[in-house]
């Protein structure tokens, strides 16, 4: 039997306490007053029976989407459903990477739009999410990778966006722990994007949360979506562990296991669901101040303002929705590891977890309307979701309120599958495990 949902005494759907303007000022005012002046930052809606707009999951996306519904379009009679509590899905397990450092020039300028609202995302939501701005460094190891490099950076600097190549010696400044002359993969440059950088994952899910609840969103946790109403080709609503709910418009926003609500309103989507697993190390002090990247295995690196060094790698490559992985690929993440920083062998690693990964065919994502009329879905972001948050959010909203795709995210149509439009930004064939 499953339990029963958690009540909420503060449950609100009318009566709503906004958690107010955060400020220096405030926190000031607060210690004076023995902090007893902070409301919840988000109120704990209990769903009504219809909304206008239902986002299904309380990720990233669906955050952000129900945001800018409710502040570009007008649109606040939206509810969010997640099954748990919200940010613990993959928006808080990720290795909290951003760039706009990709090939194919509509990708290009989807993620720089994306990167724009980074910069100004905590003035956007009043909310401290530690936008770091530190630069992502990409290494390359043979002759064919430098080109590869060198051809992106030029088709990003051609869009107007930031590109550097960087010499061995730069790395050597940049990097000094990095192994030049490992013998494995000696490292002959770099590419560096300096707008790139990280951002505190969950304080990306919580400042969307509060703004969105503020404008009037109802964010409803512990409430699992189990079918999807249909009318014939419509959409009608959705059954949750709360009771039915209504809607105009349902958006699936559920990462991980989009194949498996598509399947509940009828659809079969081009997505396979992978483990991914990220890894953190005792704190130590300073020694890594860009975001790092392995041309030569799948490796990443950056250092938390904790101190801890935050890494990852690729998918361990059999399907699953277990949110833990293998030793095999933890393995393999730290032979990357120590070759690259031999000095990372004499570092404890104090956690590893797994998210589960919506790999498409082609290793970009989903914006799209679906066959199902009203049901719009927000999926397929592989490994790179996170850094797509308010851009997918603001074209996922675009789509919802005006019927039809952003300029900037009509390429990630789910018809492009039928139609051969892939856009494999890696060249990696149809294999979803090789994106
Ligand atoms: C280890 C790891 C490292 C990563 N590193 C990066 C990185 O550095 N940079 C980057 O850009 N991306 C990264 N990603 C990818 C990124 O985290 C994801 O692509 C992105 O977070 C997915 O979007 P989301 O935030 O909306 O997903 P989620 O946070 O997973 O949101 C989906 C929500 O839907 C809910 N849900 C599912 N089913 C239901 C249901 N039936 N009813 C109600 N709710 C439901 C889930 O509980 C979940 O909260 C990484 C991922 C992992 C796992």
């Amino acid at each position: 039997m499953k339990p029963a949902p958690p009540s909420h005494p503060t449950a609100v759907s009318a009566a709503r306490v906004s958690s107010g303007r955060y400020s220096a000022w405030r926190l000031l005012r607060e210690g004076f007053n023995g902090q007893r002046g902070w409301s919840r930052a988000w109120a704990k809606a209990a769903p009504r029976p219809r909304y206008r707009v239902v986002i299904v999951g309380g990720g990233g996306h669906g955050l952000a989407t129900a945001f800018y519904l409710a502040s570009e379009f007008g649109i606040s009679d939206v509810a969010v459903l997640e099954k748990g509590p919200i940010g613990l899905g993959n928006v808080g397990r990720n290795t909290t990477i951003i760039r706009s450092n990709y090939f194919l020039p509509q990708n290009i300028r989807f993620y720089e739009f994306s990167l724009q609202q980074w910069e100004k995302l905590e003035r956007t939501l009043n909310f401290n999410a530690m936008v770091s701005q530190r630069g992502t460094l990409n290494l390359f190891h043979t002759e064919a990778q430098r080109d590869l490099f060198t051809r992106r950076a030029n088709q990003m600097r051609l869009l107007g966006v930031d590109a550097e190549p960087v010499s061995r010696a730069d790395v050597r400044s940049l990097v000094p722990l990095v192994d030049l002359d490992n013998g494995r993969y000696p490292v002959l440059g770099g590419f560096l994007q300096r707008r790139g950088g990280t951002v505190r994952h969950d304080a990306v899910a919580w400042g969307y949360a509060r703004a969105a609840s503020d404008a009037g969103v109802d964010i409803v946790e512990h409430c699992e979506v189990t079918a999807i109403r249909r009318d014939g080709a419509r959409v009608r609503g959705v059954d949750t562990t709360r009771g039915y709910i209504a809607a105009d418009t349902v958006c699936l926003a559920v990462a991980g296991h989009s194949s498996r609500l598509g399947a509940l309103a009828g659809l079969t989507l081009p997505i396979e669901s992978h483990v991914l697993q990220a890894f953190v190390t005792e704190a130590i002090k300073p020694v890594l101040d860009v975001v790092l990247t392995y041309g030569a295995g799948h490796f990443y690196v950056s250092q938390s303002d904790k101190g801890g060094l935050v890494f990852g790698g690729a998918i361990d490559g059999y399907n699953t929705y277990g949110q833990r992985g293998t030793l095999p690929m933890a393995e393999e993440v730290a032979a990357s590891a120590v070759t690259l920083l031999p000095g990372l062998a004499r570092l404890k690693v104090l956690r590893q977890w797994g998210g589960v990964m919506d790999m498409t065919m082609d290793g970009s994502p989903i914006i799209s309307k679906t066959p199902v009329e009203g049901l719009i879905l927000n999926g397929g972001w592989c490994y790179g979701g996170f850094k797509a948050i308010p851009a997918g959010g603001i074209t996922t909203a675009h789509l919802i309120a005006r019927g039809e795709p952003h300029p900037l995210a009509a390429h990630l149509d789910l018809g492009r599958f039928a139609a051969g439009r892939t856009l494999d930004e890696r060249g990696a064939g149809p294999f979803p495990y090789a994106h």
